[in-house]
């Protein structure tokens, strides 16, 4: 990175990262990333749901160590927070970090933790927004300016045209599965015998929260079992983060 990155100069950056490595994808552009490029600098939010595995496998391939953040929303399935356990166990992976809701926003704001229903943009806002820009303006502090997400471009049609290499207001963000196909993922598990989630078997393809997870027909979009019934198709974490992030020097 260069000495006097400031967050208007991302989008020029990750250019430039897109010049050296667009071309590759998986562990290879993990491996010019993680390992090189932007070591000590990056890190991963996992959700631990159907597909999560596979870059987990290859990032941990890299480098155990690298910040793995979680994101518990207090509405979570169990099967998820055991499969968080049961991933970092198998991948051995030391730093998970998991990032709840602030207490003081459910009391005040979801006291019967019914928001989801009445309004969910206000639910994912204080359950899975709000936490994250508060982690991700702690690890910015901290040095980390660049976050590897597990998005593709099969999942929906909001996600068909993702680079795998991008920039938001203040992070790079490295998709390094982002054309990989729904075969790939499967072969992925079944080449590296990798643990599935619990409700994979049950018919669930992309898991959130249990109030707005459902299983998905055949043949639809992964994420259309996500907020049924609803416009909605993204929680927000993605959107342009508000957080501060500090040059890199
Ligand atoms: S996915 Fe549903 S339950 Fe979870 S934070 Fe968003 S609206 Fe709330």
């Amino acid at each position: 990175m260069p000495d006097s990155l400031k967050p208007y100069s991302l989008e020029a950056e990750a250019a430039r990262l897109r010049g050296k490595y667009a071309h590759l994808s998986g562990l290879p552009l993990l491996e010019a990333l993680v390992g090189n490029e932007l070591q000590g600098q990056i890190m991963l939010s996992s959700s631990f749901g159907a597909e999560s595995a596979v870059l987990l496998d290859l990032v941990a391939q890299v480098d155990v160590t690298i910040p793995v953040i979680f994101l518990d929303t207090r509405r979570l399935f169990g099967e998820t927070l055991r499969y968080q356990k049961t991933l970092t166990d198998h991948f051995g992976l030391e730093d998970v970090r998991i990032v709840h809701p602030e207490d003081g926003d459910l009391m005040r704001l979801d006291p019967d933790d019914m928001l989801f229903n009445s309004d969910p943009d206000k639910c994912c806002g204080i359950r899975k927004v709000k936490p994250l820009d508060n982690i991700m303006k702690k690890m910015g502090n901290l040095g980390f300016n660049a976050w590897i997400t597990g998005r593709k471009h099969f999942q929906s049609t909001t996600r068909s045209a993702l680079s795998v290499i991008e920039a938001d207001a203040n992070f790079i963000k490295i998709n390094p599965l982002a054309d990989w196909s729904s075969d790939d993922i499967k072969q992925a598990f079944l080449e590296k015998n990798l643990p599935p989630h619990p409700l994979v078997a049950d018919g669930f393809k992309s898991i959130g929260c249990m109030p707005c997870t459902t299983r998905v027909a055949e043949g639809a979009d992964v994420r259309s079992g996500r907020w049924a019934g609803r416009d909605k198709t993204e929680c927000g974490i993605h959107l342009s983060r508000s957080v501060s992030i500090p040059a890199i020097s």
